[in-house]
């Protein structure tokens, strides 16, 4: 299915009356997650469609402003009503995700309900869905949404709030624009972006401005204390234990973007933060280049994501083995997928 296809498909779904729609984003929301479900559900609410976002874990303060998003309703926190919001959908929209695992606990109830499924995403290898909208060029899925969105109802019908929430996913999927974004069509979208009423320098304030004196204190001993780096690889690990982030008295997306600072180490390729959260050990990878981390994630740690942007995990091992589990892979990747 092409995505004007799959964009034809969802108008003439939409079009039908009385329609109830559950909105979902991946687990551990992120801005381009948040951004397109903020922006879905105004789209939605406009076009006077009822519509729910359910996600399965909560969605962290630094997104909370973007409109829509303090209403979604959080498995972790009433189970009941998702269930019960997922029974009732007519049509469930999975959004920045390529496949249900990446919704948590959401996953058995979503492939329960009889809804029409939708994907809008940008992820390599998405799995079927009743209407798929994928594309993997694009930056981000906010990127992709607009064209979902104007081509459903019109480039005149996004407003400023839509507006911010798309930008919101272009930019912090694309590390400010600085990758996965050379592509002039991205910045097309942000000119109209603009034309309708982005406030760029609001968002910034809200994404970037808006740190805790703990958040730095955190990310400033991980960087001093625990950052290491393979004795013969150009790979860096970041470690933290769950003692840590009680200490700091870690929120929710506190560690959003740390991953990516050893990358500017001009010799350094691979950076992967190791957090142990208390039911499993999440892993982020980010590289330079040609190097696929999604490849390592997939084949080792019960993962997948983007060439240079991916994550994983591990069950029932303690962080240590986890950091020497990929230490002790680092050859078998380096000589499979990047010929060192
Ligand atoms: P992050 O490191 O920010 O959690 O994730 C980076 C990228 O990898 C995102 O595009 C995300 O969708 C993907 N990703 C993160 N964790 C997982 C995972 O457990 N499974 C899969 N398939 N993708 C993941
Ligand atoms: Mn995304």
């Amino acid at each position: 299915m092409s995505v004007s296809e799959g964009i034809a498909q969802l108008k003439a779904l939409l079009g039908k009356s009385g329609l109830r729609v559950v909105i979902i984003p991946h687990i551990s929301v992120d801005g381009d997650a948040a951004g397109s479900c903020s922006a879905f559900s105004g789209a939605l609410t406009k076009a006077g469609i009822k519509c729910y976002i359910v996600t399965c874990d909560s969605i962290p303060d630094y997104l909370r402003w973007l409109p829509h998003i303090p209403q979604a309703v959080s498995f972790q926190e009433k189970a009941g009503r998702c269930k019960q919001l997922l029974q009732e959908a007519d049509i469930i929209c999975m959004l920045d995700h390529n496949t249900v695992k990446r919704e948590g606990d959401l996953e058995p109830w979503v492939r329960e309900s009889k809804a029409v499924k939708v994907m809008i995403d940008h992820h390599p290898d998405p799995e079927e869905a009743d209407i798929r909208i994928s594309d993997t060029r694009v930056s981000s899925t906010c990127e992709l949404l607009f064209s979902v969105i104007t081509g459903i109802w019109g480039r005149e019908f996004l407003t400023p709030d839509m507006a911010n929430a798309l930008y919101t996913g272009i930019n912090t999927d694309t590390g400010g624009l600085s990758h996965n974004s050379s592509r002039p069509e991205t910045y097309r979208v942000v000119a109209d972006l603009l034309e309708l009423g982005l406030d760029k320098e609001v968002v910034h304030r809200y994404i970037y401005e808006t740190n805790k004196l703990s958040r730095l204190r955190l990310i400033g001993n991980i960087l001093l204390n625990k950052l290491t780096v393979h004795p013969e690889y150009p790979v860096v690990v970041l470690p933290v234990t769950l003692q840590e982030l009680e200490a700091y008295n870690y929120q929710e997306g506190d560690l959003e973007g740390v991953v990516n600072i050893p990358l500017s180490i001009e010799e350094i390729y691979v950076s992967v933060q190791i957090t142990q959260r208390k039911e499993r050990i999440k892993l982020s990878f980010r590289s330079k280049g040609a190097i696929p981390v999604n490849e390592w994630a997939r084949v080792h740690f019960n993962g997948g994501g983007h060439l240079n942007a991916a994550g994983g995990q591990c069950e029932g091992a303690t962080l240590e083995e986890v950091v020497q589990k990929v230490f002790d892979t680092t050859a078998w990747f380096f000589s499979t997928y990047a010929g060192i």
